[in-house]
């Protein structure tokens, strides 16, 4: 598997993850390095014919600007969010970007030509983190986004598992609080309705008597709760003991050596790592206890993860002997 030499090493990837507002866009060698990165609005709200030419013109002119630097693009890998059919290549379903069965990788095959790789933004973050990030050298790792919602990604040996739907990894719709605050899929309880950093500030206003018109951050939160201030604390704690609750489940069910903590929630660093470990340690019975540390790759991970899902679909897979 080793290219170390003139014929491997000017081949790159092209890998896109596409948000809601924006596209983190790359050149990435077969070691997992990016030589060339880019960003784009999304803007949504053209709608998704729009959005999906978007994606192409991009991707395509990565492609051309690798080609002008001299190198040689040999495969295309793209992260949406939502709900996605990676066999197929379809982007099922996605309430931020609009994709309603989306063949999006067909189509990019037709305007590339290149071996293309469609995946889930968690589960490609997940990959990069358990390949290449915090979770490197560790066979077992599961990855956990806490942002606006918390989703996972459970990595075996350098794959992350998509489930039979599609939809594997939605550890934020754990129930942990029957009859707690309603979540978006509808159910009252679910992790993310209490623990997500939305969830979280949402609830320090309402303790507080404020309005929804006075945002408060998870960040404020974990800053306010760090300086002493009673509600922040109790509010923090109770967000930290529901993560725990949710992460001990996964635990039970994948029994991983590494839990990476990523999103936004995870830049709390370790005033949310001290507390989480505790709680976490609490809830270990005969279970063995994972190691729990922060992501290490920040917002690129998505757009790694697409790199090493179109390497893989290249037949590539160098970065792995670094392991
Ligand atoms: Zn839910």
């Amino acid at each position: 598997m080793s290219d170390g030499h003139a014929v491997g090493t000017d081949r790159v990837v092209v890998a896109l993850d596409v948000g809601g507002t924006g596209m983190k866009c790359a050149l990435v060698r077969p070691d997992g390095v990016a030589v060339h990165t880019e960003r784009h609005s999304t803007d949504a709200a053209r709608g998704p014919a729009a959005v999906v030419g978007t994606i192409l013109d991009v991707a395509e002119g990565l492609a051309g600007k690798a080609r002008a630097d001299g190198l040689t693009p040999v495969a295309l890998g793209i992260a949406v969010p939502g709900v996605v059919d990676e066999a197929r290549g379809v982007a099922v379903w996605s309430a931020n970007v609009g994709f309603r069965d989306v063949p999006l990788r067909d189509l990019a095959v037709a305007r590339l030509g290149l071996p293309t790789a469609l995946g889930h933004d968690v589960r490609a973050g997940g990959l990069a983190e358990a390949r290449l990030g915090a979770g490197r050298g560790t066979g077992h790792v599961l990855f956990v986004a806490i942002g606006t919602g918390i989703a996972a990604a459970h990595v075996v040996d350098g794959t992350a598992a998509v489930g039979a739907h599609g939809a594997a990894g939605e550890i934020g719709h754990i129930l942990v609080r029957p009859g707690g605050p309603r979540c978006g899929c509808g159910r009252p309880g679910c992790l993310e309705a209490v623990a997500s950093a939305s969830a979280i500030g949402r609830r320090y206003v309402e303790l507080a008597g404020g309005t929804p018109a006075e945002p408060v951050t998870a960040a404020e939160v974990a800053e306010r709760a760090a300086a002493g201030e009673p509600l922040a604390g109790r509010v923090w704690q109770e967000a930290v003991e529901a993560l725990a609750d949710g992460l001990a489940s996964g635990q039970a069910l994948f029994d991983v050596s590494t839990i990476v903590l990523g999103g936004g929630l995870a830049q709390a660093g370790h005033r949310l790592l001290d507390p989480l470990r505790t709680a976490l340690h609490e809830r270990m019975t005969f279970h063995r206890e994972p190691r729990l540390v922060a992501a290490a790759l920040g917002d690129e991970a998505g757009c790694l993860g697409a790199a090493l899902l179109a390497l893989d679909a290249a037949g590539v897979r160098d970065h792995q002997e670094k392991r």
